[in-house]
């Protein structure tokens, strides 16, 4: 008898930034595991999906309706790519409403099965609601954090106490109450969202609902390796007193990102071709992410320090805050005077996007300056590249915080999107980082001990498991586990006649 296979929901957030970590990590399953994976999103969503799907995947992607019409969002706005940032709040809400026809969409699938529940509901950290349905359910569930989980923690513990509310007007610092461990933290190190709470805005009412509920789940799933990440791992076993499982990096494969990806400003092979005339360690590599940019005066600044600085570069220029960030760039409006002229021979500006994976493996990459966004963070320490931090949003400010004062593998050059930003100070930081001083190369020999970190988590031999294979056994362990326990009692309950 051909045994049936288990089956996967997946449910992630309606953003690239959350669709794109959870598809990494379904592919990642089907690959190594032998289960069936139910995608769910929204219709526009897993319209753009089955485009973005190998065509030998046999992961299923399945529709739950929504209209953003009527959310007082504008019509097919059901991804945040296609929302201005102070819409995003709205789509987060809007997203709650989804909770009956999930419910009833897991319930069509045990239905379809006769009676047999899928292993596990894998849900995004906005969707702490989806824990007690999966309970309501009798589903095993688990939420799946892209972000690392230093990360995650701050951003939690903040949310949950809105700690620089309680010092007075004149102090500048805090401490997380219940995360001591992370040290002080500045204000100039909250994104807007968190800086401007007060308990009974939209995000901090939207995550007074969403956080308490992950204490629901399972369990939660990092896109992180242990062996780095302790401190927020034990953070999340503390406080929700749950298992976490340090899975990552999970990432896409290069011909995976090609199709996820949005239409490039240059070629993978055209940039290769300008590395590979470049030394080797000698080009700075800046970019703020898929969605972030900075404001006009920082752009200006940031072109200065390159222009002075004199290395090699390969910068992805977006149209500075305050501009539609998908129209043309205009050098000659946002940079030095005939600056494209003056770096031709040794800088590479690219417009929109660039073909990261790509250039940070290269070897002729030295350092990345970067918004710090997870996914980013991962692709630079998996290739042993330094960081320069400079974050924009969300736990980026945290992540830099932890790459710095905690890994060793980062400098930090300026915070978030208003801050004032000197030529100076960023050539100085550039040469500290790639230049041969004593604090650039102890940041190398940490980025490569914290590569070979990630290597040893990967590696899936049967006797020898690295920590990331062996926690997803641990988590599929977990599952199997309770899905047999539930079993059990269904079959006594139906003995006993009750
Ligand atoms: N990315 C890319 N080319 C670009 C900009 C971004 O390939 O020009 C990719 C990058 O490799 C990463 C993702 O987009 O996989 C960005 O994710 P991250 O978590 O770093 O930041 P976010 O965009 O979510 O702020």
């Amino acid at each position: 008898m051909v045994q049936k296979k288990e089956n996967i929901v997946m449910f992630p957030f309606m953003a690239q930034g959350h669709i794109i970590p959870f598809l990494a990590l379904a592919l990642h399953i089907e690959q190594t595991r032998n289960y069936s994976i139910t995608f769910v999103n929204t219709p526009l969503n897993i319209n753009k999906l089955k485009q973005s799907l190998p065509p030998n995947s046999s992961i299923t992607l399945l529709e739950i309706a929504f209209d953003s019409s009527d959310h007082d969002l504008p019509p097919n706005s059901e991804n945040c790519d296609a929302l201005p940032y102070s819409l995003v709040i709205k789509l987060l809400k809007a997203s709650t409403s989804l909770r009956p026809a999930f419910k009833e969409l897991v319930s069509d699938i045990i239905c379809k099965c006769h009676g047999e529940r899928p292993l596990c509901i894998i849900s995004d950290i906005f969707f702490g609601w989806t824990a007690s349905v999966a309970r309501e359910l009798g589903v095993f569930h688990a939420i799946f954090s892209g972000s690392g989980a230093y990360g995650l923690a701050c951003y939690y513990s903040v949310w949950t106490h809105l700690p620089h509310n309680k010092i007075d007007s004149d102090h500048h610092e805090f401490v997380l109450p219940d995360f001591e461990e992370a040290s002080k933290f500045h204000v100039t190190q909250l994104p807007l969202s968190m800086l401007e709470a007060d308990g009974t805005d939209s995000w901090s009412v939207f995550q007074c609902q969403n956080l308490p509920e992950w204490v629901n789940s399972n369990g939660v799933l990092f896109n992180t390796v242990e062996v780095f990440d302790q401190l927020g791992l034990m953070y999340f076993k503390r406080k929700l007193v749950c298992p976490v499982w340090p899975v990552g990096p999970v990432l896409l494969s290069l011909k995976n990102r090609a199709k996820v990806g949005k239409e490039g400003g240059v070629s993978p092979e055209f940039c290769k071709e300008w590395l590979d005339s470049k030394p080797v360690n000698s080009v700075l590599y800046i970019s703020f992410g898929s969605m972030n940019t900075i404001n006009k005066s920082q752009m200006m600044q940031l072109a200065m320090a390159l222009e002075s600085s004199g290395r090699n570069f390969i910068w992805v220029v977006r149209p500075p805050i305050g501009f539609d960030i998908n129209s043309e760039f205009s050098a000659n409006e946002w940079l030095p005077d005939r600056f494209e002229e003056k770096i031709s021979n040794r800088g590479l500006l690219i417009q929109k996007w660039a073909p990261q994976v790509e250039i940070l493996s290269h070897k002729a990459t030295s350092a990345f300056l970067s918004h710090c966004g997870w996914n980013s963070v991962l692709e630079a320490l998996i290739h042993g590249v330094p960081l320069l931090g400079w974050a924009m949003a969300a736990e980026q400010f945290f992540n830099v915080k932890f790459l710095e004062e905690e890994l060793g593998v980062c400098v930090e050059v300026a915070r978030g999107k208003t801050c004032e930003v000197r030529h100076e100070t960023v050539v100085e930081k550039i040469e500290l980082v790639m230049n041969e001083t004593e604090k650039g190369k102890e940041i190398r020999r940490k980025v490569f001990e914290v590569k070979e970190m990630i290597e040893n988590a990967m590696i899936d031999e049967e006797e020898n498991k690295g920590s990331s294979v062996k926690a997803m056994d641990d988590f599929f362990n977990a599952a199997i586990s309770m899905k047999e326990k539930m079993i059990k009692i269904k079959r006594e309950e139906d003995n006993n006649g009750i």
